[in-house]
């Protein structure tokens, strides 16, 4: 589903990815741990170009995301078309990032009416649904500052899913959580992990990366250091700075 190849991503005059490669299949589940500042969330934001490149691409299901390629040369795309494509990538932020001024049922179905032109009423149908799934039916009508942190956290994965995606990124999903509502989000997340949705899901909650992962991708100054099953990057790295990170998070 996802393709990046050679991407690199500086700040300023300071490089933070420096020649990312990886591949996410339709359906896997992919864990990126790593030491905070090593690059962890800027890989998901180039990923939806919410960061633009530097160099190398980013395919998502064979479509090239931001630029359009002609004879060798990428040349960006209009925003709009990059807002279309960006519309059916879900993004889950650690701090929920929800409309306070909308209902749940609104932030659930604005981008799949707004970016993505779709039915309102098709939409909303499938939006009550999806709040079904995530154990929040109820709340349809509320606003999200009513709601609980974990609450808040399964509208944005429930608004996530609306938009049909291709993939879900997650940026540490539960970090902002009490740690009693833990444990709900990742329920949920693991369901979405069961049925067959390419994940890429950047966590510092070892147990779970091994639990639900297919594979676990440990960066480490903006390099991919290891990456593969949770049995062996986990249990039985290869790597010293795999094996120095694990032992600190531990
Ligand atoms: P954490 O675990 O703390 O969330 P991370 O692995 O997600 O860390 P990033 O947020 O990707 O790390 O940041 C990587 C580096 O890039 C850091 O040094 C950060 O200061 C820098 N950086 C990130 N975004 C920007 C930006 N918009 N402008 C300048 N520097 C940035
Ligand atoms: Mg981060």
């Amino acid at each position: 589903a996802v393709r990046v190849t050679g991407v690199r991503k500086s700040f300023g005059r300071t490089e933070i990815l420096h020649g990312i490669d990886l591949t996410v299949r339709a359906g896997e589940v992919v864990a990126v741990i790593g030491p905070s500042g090593s690059g962890k969330s800027t890989l998901l934001r180039v990923l939806n170009h919410l960061e633009p490149v530097d160099a190398g691409t980013v395919h998502i299901d064979g479509e090239l995301i931001g630029y359009r390629l002609r004879r060798d040369v990428l040349y960006p795309l209009p925003d709009r078309v990059v807002r279309e494509q960006r519309s059916r990538i879900g993004f889950v932020f650690q701090q929920f990032n929800l409309f306070p001024h909308l209902t749940v049922l609104d932030n659930v179905t604005l981008a799949p009416v707004a970016a993505q032109r779709r039915d309102r009423r098709e939409v909303e149908r499938e939006a009550k649904a999806l709040l079904e799934r995530v154990g929040i039916g109820e709340l349809a009508d509320a606003y999200p500052r009513r709601l609980s942190g974990g609450q808040q956290q399964r509208v944005a994965i429930a608004r996530a899913l609306a938009v049909r995606p291709r993939v879900i990124l997650f940026d540490e999903p539960t970090s902002a959580l009490d740690p009693e509502l833990v444990g709900e989000v990742l329920d949920v997340i693991r369901d979405l992990a069961e049925d067959g949705t390419a994940l890429v899901i950047v966590t510092h909650e070892i147990g779970f990366a091994r639990e639900v992962a297919d594979t676990v991708v440990f960066l480490d100054a903006g390099v991919i250091v290891e990456q593969g099953p949770p049995a062996e990057v986990l249990d039985n790295p290869n790597h010293p700075r795999t094996r120095a990170f694990l032992s600190r998070v531990r």
